[in-house]
């Protein structure tokens, strides 16, 4: 099968071929004829599978082909996003894949000033990506005509529902017209998703890549059952022992996030947290810094990192376990991502022993233990001399003349090897369920608000451990990490 097989334009055929793209992966060839012959379509398929491209691509040769529409200034498609992260994304993929046709994108999301996505429609737009709260603000204040949409996209279906956006959906759905081409893309099929694709979706030609359990065996994964509170010592010997660029890092929370990101700059990585509390500036900034290879860890909360087109990750942590399973498989759908390869490492403490069952049951097998290196366990080095192991940025770590990670002294503790050794304590899970702040325009939270993603109650400002982790400079450290 080759792109030319498809029916694209040649002006698509000139975009995709610049990509390097050699051929249409299987949901772009399972989608785009039917897309192209304008039938609705329900499309199973992760981040990771095209699925951009498998519905840009049609849209993109459709609304060129459909001349009658192009002299108006509303927009004739409309993509609806779960996070700006993704919104922007599928901005840049359309603007990448358009760039030999002359049609116009326009991308809009809340965080950011209203005025200029204002003006962005007001000189028009034919393709238009948006997150359901800020295009409903926009229609609102009459900056934004949607009756002329032809094509309707819900990408991430079932992060939507999770987000707790399906309201914000039937609203934004009265003001298309009935009229019109609906695609629905989705990771994973739930009842809900069934009702809402059942709704929404008349005739559809269904797609679907690969079972959710496809990545999953694409990617080399590994455990190690570890005490809470050795894990970011095993993490940075991970890190530092297999001199890894770059690895993303998942936590529960944002609070959470932040504490490792710190913990690690202090033991000599370069890291950053991106969750939704993060300005909209400080998380491009810190995604830039990871892609640019700036950083080599990049600690985030599940959907900030969720649509993070981030290419041939080759290392994702589980630093701690998600409550969701399915959420297992979207986390190390960050690496091995279009037929790259990719390890995926999760850290699981005792009071985790569920969730990691829940996962294999969805997996279907179970992910392979790894015994844990005592020393990283009792936070003592490897080889203590060691240089660091890589340059680091010229930040806080740097900066703060931290000693690297492999020249710690320290204080020993009493458990050992791969146990679990005090796993009782602190429960760390969220519940499960949608989540929204008053301060959150209607329905759009940040990227990353729902669930699992609050800070514990009394996990405020400064976490508990940061104190205890500034070491003297000159790299002599009596105390090593205290407990988090
Ligand atoms: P997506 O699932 O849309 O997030 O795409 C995942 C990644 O695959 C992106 O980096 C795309 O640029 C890349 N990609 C999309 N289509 C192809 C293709 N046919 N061949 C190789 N890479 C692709």
């Amino acid at each position: 099968m080759s792109f030319s097989n498809l029916g694209l334009l040649p002006e698509l055929l000139r975009a995709v071929e610049e990509k390097g793209y050699t051929a249409p992966t299987p949901i772009q060839a399972g989608t785009i004829p039917a897309i192209l012959a304008g039938r609705d379509v329900l499309a199973g398929a992760q981040t990771g599978t095209g699925k951009t491209a498998a519905f840009v691509l049609p849209i993109l040769q459709r609304l060129t082909q459909d001349t009658a529409g192009a002299q108006h200034r509303a927009p004739r498609a409309l993509v609806l996003t779960p996070t700006r992260e993704l919104a922007a994304q599928v901005a840049d993929n359309a603007t990448g894949y358009g760039r030999y046709l002359k049609l116009r994108t326009a991308v809009v999301f809340g965080g950011v000033g209203i005025n200029p996505q204002i003006d962005q429609l007001r000189r028009g737009c034919d393709l238009l990506i948006a997150t359901p709260g800020r295009l409903l603000d926009l229609s609102e204040q009459g900056a934004l005509d949607l009756g002329r949409i032809s094509c309707f996209v819900l990408d991430e279906a079932d992060r939507m529902l999770d987000m707790g956006f399906i309201p914000a959906i039937r609203r934004v759905l009265k003001l298309l017209p009935s009229e019109r081409q609906n695609l629905m893309f989705s990771a994973t099929y739930s009842d809900d998703i069934r009702a809402l694709a059942q709704r929404l979706l008349r005739n559809p030609v269904s797609a679907e890549v690969a079972s959710r359990n496809s990545t999953a065996e694409r990617v080399t994964q590994s455990l190690y059952r570890v005490p809470k509170e050795s894990k970011r010592h095993l993490l940075a010997h991970l890190i530092q022992e297999g001199n890894w660029q770059q690895v993303l890092v998942f936590t529960r929370t944002k609070h959470g996030a932040n504490r490792l990101a710190k913990q690690l700059e202090g033991a000599g990585i370069a890291a950053a947290a991106i969750h939704g509390n993060k300005s909209q500036a400080a998380r491009v900034r810190a995604l830039a810094d990871f892609k640019g290879l700036r950083i080599t860890a990049l600690v985030a909360t599940e959907v900030a990192a969720r649509g993070l087109d981030i290419k041939e990750l080759p290392h994702v942590v589980n630093y701690e376990l998600p409550n969701v399973p399915e959420d297992y498989v979207h986390r190390i759908g960050r690496t091995a991502r279009a037929g790259a390869s990719g390890s995926a490492v999760s850290l699981v403490s005792a009071d985790e022993e569920p969730l990691l069952r829940d996962i294999e049951k969805l997996l279907r097998s179970s992910i392979p233990a790894t015994p844990v290196p005592q020393f990283a366990v009792l936070n003592t080095p490897a080889e203590p001399e060691r240089a660091p192991v890589r340059a680091v940025r010229q930040g806080a770590a740097a900066a703060n003349g931290r000693p690297p990670h492999g020249a710690h002294r320290g204080a020993r503790r009493p458990q050992h090897g791969s146990g679990h050794g005090s796993a009782g304590g602190e429960r760390h899970h969220a519940p499960h369920g949608t989540q929204r702040t008053s301060s959150q325009p209607r329905g759009e939270p940040h990227a990353s608000q729902p669930r699992g993603e609050q800070g514990r109650p009394g996990e405020r400002g400064q976490g508990r451990g940061f104190g205890g982790e500034r070491r003297p400079s000159g790299g002599r450290e009596r105390g090593g990490w205290r407990r988090a």
